[in-house]
């Protein structure tokens, strides 16, 4: 399957469809790994940063979340199918893994805020098993691991600390973790959750959900400013062909 580098970042060439279709087989082979999804702010900070691109390379997808990775796709003349939103992709995710009756563990967020997604994901996809909730504050990774391995095997956990700190999670106990696919989700269970929204289908729609995000949560602000550099930056490579 094609790659398309964007500083150095190795993301997936694939539709949402696809995307649900390749992890589903994996979950199906119990074929082990990690799925990421990442946006212009983590390619940006990957791009001087060796360890952390090597760990978003390592994943088994790398799926572009948000408009600008796309863009930065089409200033270098290697399109991306389409943008591949970590909390869409997850959803149909869980919408097929329902009709298999798969099991799935929600780890992150602020605590009571996993039970209350799992709440919502089991009364919109009935036949979803989750088989455990955890919140992603811990003082101690390798208990926070124990207690998500105590329920025993899931096809997939939600790895929802924020990135890059999901990503670096993820890679580091992979092989730890007794479930099939890892999937590092972001603020995610906040919105399964209902204590964060998501931007109304217009903004999502034009490429504005950065907008609406900045008008709701303006602290971000610093956070976004990324988004210029990193364009800036991407066409800079494309004229001289350095991946920094
Ligand atoms: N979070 C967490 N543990 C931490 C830091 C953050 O579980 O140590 C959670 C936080 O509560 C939120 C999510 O990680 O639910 C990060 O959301 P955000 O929208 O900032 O992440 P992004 O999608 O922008 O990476």
């Amino acid at each position: 399957m094609d790659r398309i580098s964007i500083l150095g970042v190795q993301f997936d060439a694939i539709t949402k469809a696809e995307a649900v279709q390749r992890a589903m087989e994996d979950i199906r082979k119990g074929n082990e790994g990690y799925i990421v999804t990442p946006n212009s702010e983590i390619v940006y900070m990957a791009r001087n940063d060796i360890h952390l691109k090597k760990i978003l390379n390592a994943a088994s997808l790398v799926l572009p979340d948000g408009i600008g990775v796309i863009h930065a796709a089409k200033i270098l003349k290697k399109p991306l199918v389409e943008k591949v939103a970590g909390i869409e992709f997850a959803e149909a995710l869980i919408a097929q893994m329902a009709k298999e009756g798969r099991s799935l563990f929600l780890f992150g967020a602020k605590p009571g805020v996993a039970e209350k997604a799992a709440e919502n994901l089991k009364k919109k996809y009935p036949g979803i098993i989750i088989t455990g909730c955890r919140d992603g504050y811990f003082q101690n990774a390798d208990i926070a691991v124990t207690e998500i391995n105590e329920v025993g095997h899931s096809d997939v956990i939600f790895v929802c600390l924020g990135a890059p700190k999901q990503e670096i999670f993820m890679h580091t106990y992979m092989d730890e973790l007794n479930g099939t696919l890892l999937c590092g989700l972001g603020g995610s269970l906040d919105v399964y959750a209902g204590v964060a929204d998501r931007a109304p289908d217009f903004y999502v729609d034009h490429g504005l959900e950065w907008f609406y995000r900045l008008k709701k949560e303006p602290w971000r602000a610093k956070r976004m400013m990324a988004l210029p550099k990193f364009l800036l930056t991407v066409m800079k490579s494309r004229v001289t062909g350095k991946e920094k």
